[in-house]
């Protein structure tokens, strides 16, 4: 008997029990059953450290001898397996192919997914200690001094500078910009907006020209910060709409800000003249949704149906 198995190429290897997918079983698993393999293995899993041991489908396997009423319950059972939703038991009339869910539960868990993602996202900026929120508001009908900045610490909550924007092109305006690019070096900035935001509350409003159009996407290299794409920062608006997971319509996959057409969600953080008080704000949102105290939406997908996530991580 050779010391060691070597692993078959071209085969999914899993190294651990758990891991294997349910309905794939070993020879010996097979024969326990009176099976035998009805086709070539699909896999192959790892025992005694060191060797491979084929995977086969139960429901290819094939009796031994004559089929007994136990074997046959074991092949019934694997093959219903295949009709039935992991997450909400739904037994369909096909076979519900990879992952096995239903298209009701795929619709929850692409929605709690980026619920969850949003969560994850939340907690690396609460325990990133470089993190910033970088407020801006520059309203191209304002006065001068209603134009302001501000940076808050996610973390501790801090406020670092606050200062009014002065106009655009105006020596004040440059040295906030200046400033700013001193203060941020090398830290992760947070906006506020995503896309669907209001535009005067952009970093990337502060050099622009008051009612100029579109910018285009990419960073700034004179202002990094300053990125007029709404991908390049992480935003607290697209963090919460993910959290909060309302959708604009019935099958829309996406979750996103419910405030741009609905007033009937109050927005989770203040929007004032004073900008550190409100970046200080949605620090504190972006701890409630780390923390999984902040509220989601009461007809959130995966809310509705009450069978939650329905499934341990790794499983999917
Ligand atoms: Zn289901």
């Amino acid at each position: 008997m050779p010391s060691s198995i070597p692993p078959l190429p071209g085969l999914t290897r899993y190294t651990r029990w758990d891991l294997v997918p349910d309905g794939l079983q070993t020879k010996t698993m097979l024969a326990r059953q009176g099976l035998k393999p009805g086709a070539d293995p699909v896999g192959q899993v790892l025992y005694h450290g060191n060797s491979y041991a084929p995977l086969y489908e139960v429901t290819a396997a094939v009796p031994k001898r004559r089929v007994s009423p136990a074997q046959r319950a074991v092949l019934d059972r694997a093959r219903e397996l295949q009709y039935q939703c992991r997450r909400c038991g739904f037994l369909g009339e096909e076979p519900l192919g990879k992952g096995r869910f239903c298209d009701p539960c795929r619709y929850a868990m692409t929605l709690w997914e980026q619920h969850h993602q949003a969560q994850l996202l939340a907690r690396e900026l609460v325990a990133d200690p470089a993190a910033v929120l970088l407020v801006v508001d520059v309203e191209p009908d304002s006065l001068p001094e209603a134009q302001g900045v501000a940076l808050v610490g996610v973390r501790d909550r801090q406020v670092l500078y606050a200062a009014e924007a002065g106009e655009y092109g105006s020596p004040e305006r440059g040295a906030v910009l200046d400033r700013l690019d001193v203060l941020l070096a090398g830290r992760r900035v947070v906006e506020e907006p995503d896309f669907m935001g209001p535009h005067s509350r952009y970093p990337h409003a502060l050099l622009r020209l008051p009612n100029s159009g579109p910018v285009v996407s990419g960073r700034d290299p004179l202002h990094p910060w300053a990125a007029p794409s709404s991908a390049a920062n992480d935003s607290v608006t697209r963090i919460w709409a993910g959290w909060f997971g309302w959708t604009d319509r019935h099958s829309s996959t996406t979750a996103c800000a419910p405030w741009e057409w609905s007033g009937d969600t109050p927005m989770p953080w203040s929007r004032s003249l004073d900008l550190a008080a409100d970046g200080q704000s949605m620090a504190g949102l972006l701890h409630r949704i780390a923390d999984g105290t902040e509220p989601v939406w009461e007809r959130a997908a995966w809310t509705l149906d009450g069978y939650g996530v329905g499934l341990a991580e790794g499983s999917a």
